[in-house]
C-alpha cells in the first residue's frame, strides 16, 4: 500500500514543470510567514502581490513562504483554518456557507502558489493533523452518547470519518494532546493515516513545497514522521510550543526524519532581554536558553508569529540576531509589511543600513545564505561572533542603555571593517569603521539596544 503510494507520487512528481524561469535574486535562507490572526478575507490576492518584492531584497529572495492552513474550517469563510472540516475543500466546493475560504478560492490559492513559484520560492503549507471540526452530530458506541464525529457529507467525498476516526477510537483511548474541545483525530487508525498521507500527497501535487505542522504536542512524533516521509520527505518544521530544551531534544529525537522546530526557548529568551534592561544578551547563545544554540540545523528561529507578538521594545535586536545567526529565521508577515521593520521602525531617522532587509542582504550575500558561526565573546551586555565560511562579518549585540564594545581576534587580517548594518532605538547613528591589525584584532562597538554587523569594505 504504502510502495504503491510513493510510487504514485513520483509519477505525479514527474509532471510538474520544473520551477523557474522568472527567478529573481539568490537565495537568502530566510522564511517568511504570510498572515497573520484575522487577515482581511481573499488574503492570496494579497499575498500574490507580495511575491515579487520577497524575490528581491537588495538581490536577494525569501527560500519559502508559509501559508495558512489551506483546508475549508467549520467557521467557512471567517475560519483562520485551524479547525479543517473538508481537506480537500482548498476553496472549491459550497459547503460552511461559501465557496471560498477566507483566503479565497482554491482558483486564487492556485494563482498566489505560482507567483511564488515563478520566482523559485517554496510554498509551505500549514498542516494540523490533531483535531477535525464541523462533523455532524452522531451517536458514538465509544462513548454511549452523542459526538459530532459524523463527517459522511463533505462534500469532497474524500475522508468520510465516523466516531471511530477520534479519541476514544477502538483502536487507542487517546494520545498526547486535545485541542480546544475537538474531536481529536486518532492516527492509530491506519484508514485515518492513510487518508491524512494520501492528502498530503495531493496538497504537494497541488503546488505545496513543505510542511509546518501545527500543535504536534497533541500527537506522537511519529505521525510527524510518517507524515513527512510518505509525502517525499519535503523541508517540515513543526510547531512544539514549549520553553523546554531538554523536551525539545527528546521530540526531534523521537520524530527523527530531520524535522525542524520552531525555536520556542530562543523566542522567549529574546522577548525578556529585548523587554527590559537588565537582561543577559549571552543567553541568546546558551544551551538551556535556546535551542539553536547547539542545534543549529534543526532550528526555525522567530522573533513574533500569529500566535506571539510579544516583543514590543527593541525588537531589531532580536532580528539583527536571528537573522545573523545559525539556524533558519523565519521574518513574520506584520513586522515586515506593517510594522516598517523591513526599513527599521518608524522611531528613529531612517538609514539605508537599517532594518530587517538590510540584515537579509547580509544574511544572503555576506553569509551565502546558511552562515556559519564562531563566538568571539560574550557577556551580560555584549554578544560578539563572526561569520567564518563565507564573504564573512562580524555582528556585535547590545542590549545595554549605553555604547559598548570589546577588543576582538577577528577572522580579517589588516583590513577596514565598515558597519554595513546596524540598529538602535537609542541612537541610531553609525558605528564608525575600524581597521584590524596583523592578527585580525580590533575593538567592536554596538549601539545600545542594538546591533552593529561590520564587514570588509565591498
Ligand atoms: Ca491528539
Amino acid at each position: 500500500m504504502k510502495v504503491a503510494r510513493i510510487l504514485l507520487f513520483l509519477v505525479l512528481l514527474s509532471l510538474i514543470t520544473p520551477l523557474g524561469g522568472l527567478q529573481n535574486g539568490e537565495k537568502a535562507g530566510v522564511i517568511f510567514q504570510g498572515f497573520y490572526w484575522d487577515v482581511p478575507e481573499g488574503w492570496y490576492g494579497v499575498l500574490t502581490d507580495a511575491a515579487y518584492d520577497l524575490s528581491d531584497i537588495h538581490g536577494y529572495s525569501i527560500d519559502y513562504i508559509w501559508f495558512p492552513p489551506p483546508s475549508k474550517g467549520m467557521s467557512g469563510s471567517i475560519s483562520m483554518g485551524y479547525d479543517p472540516y473538508d481537506y480537500y475543500d482548498l476553496g472549491q466546493y459550497d459547503q460552511k456557507g461559501s465557496v471560498e475560504t477566507r483566503f479565497g478560492t482554491f482558483n486564487d490559492l492556485q494563482r498566489a502558489i505560482d507567483a511564488y513559484h515563478s520566482y523559485g520560492i517554496g510554498v509551505i503549507g500549514d498542516i494540523v493533523l490533531n483535531h477535525r471540526g464541523g462533523g455532524e452530530l452522531e451517536y458514538n458506541p465509544n462513548t454511549g452518547s452523542e459526538s459530532y464525529t459524523d463527517f459522511s457529507g463533505v462534500a469532497s467525498g474524500k475522508c468520510l470519518w465516523n466516531y471511530d476516526a477520534f479519541h476514544p477510537s477502538s483502536y487507542a483511548q487517546n494520545d498526547a494532546g486535545t485541542f480546544g474541545g475537538f474531536p481529536d483525530v486518532c492516527h492509530t487508525n491506519d484508514s485515518v493515516m492513510n487518508d491524512l498521507v494520501d492528502w498530503g500527497l495531493w496538497l504537494r501535487n497541488a503546488g505545496f513545497d513543505g510542511w509546518r505542522l501545527d500543535y504536534v504536542k497533541g500527537y506522537y512524533p511519529w505521525v510527524a514522521e510518517e507524515f513527512k516521509n510518505s509525502t517525499g520527505d519535503p523541508f517540515c518544521v513543526a510547531e512544539l510550543w514549549d520553553r523546554n530544551v531538554n523536551l525539545i531534544e527528546q521530540w526531534v529525537y523521537d520524530a527523527g526524519s530531520g524535522i525542524m522546530v520552531f525555536d520556542y526557548p530562543l523566542y522567549y529568551t529574546m522577548r525578556d532581554v529585548c523587554m527590559a534592561t537588565d537582561g543577559d544578551i549571552s543567553s541568546f547563545i546558551s544551551r538551556d536558553a535556546s535551542f539553536v544554540a547547539a542545534h543549529p540545523e534543526l532550528s526555525v528561529t522567530f522573533a513574533a508569529n500569529h500566535d506571539t507578538d510579544e516583543i514590543i521594545d527593541d525588537k531589531m535586536l532580536a532580528y539583527g540576531f536571528i537573522l545573523t545567526y545559525e539556524g533558519m529565521p523565519c521574518v513574520w508577515w506584520k513586522d515586515y509589511f506593517d510594522y516598517g521593520l523591513d526599513k527599521g521602525g518608524a522611531e528613529e531617522p531612517l538609514q539605508e543600513g537599517n532594518g530587517i532587509d538590510k540584515l537579509i542582504w547580509v544574511r544572503g550575500y555576506l553569509g551565502g545564505g546558511a552562515p556559519e558561526i564562531e563566538v568571539l565573546y560574550g557577556d551580560k551586555d555584549i554578544l560578539i561572533y563572526q561569520e567564518t565560511e563565507h564573504k564573512g562579518y562580524v555582528v556585535v549585540l547590545n542590549d545595554s542603555t549605553e555604547w559598548k564594545g570589546n577588543y576582538i581576534k577577528t577572522r580579517f587580517i589588516n583590513e577596514n571593517l565598515e558597519c554595513v548594518a546596524w540598529s538602535s532605538t537609542v541612537d541610531n547613528s553609525r558605528p564608525v569603521s575600524k581597521r584590524t591589525d596583523s592578527m585580525g584584532g580590533t575593538d567592536l562597538w554596538a549601539p545600545p539596544r542594538g546591533y552593529a554587523v561590520y564587514a570588509p569594505e565591498v
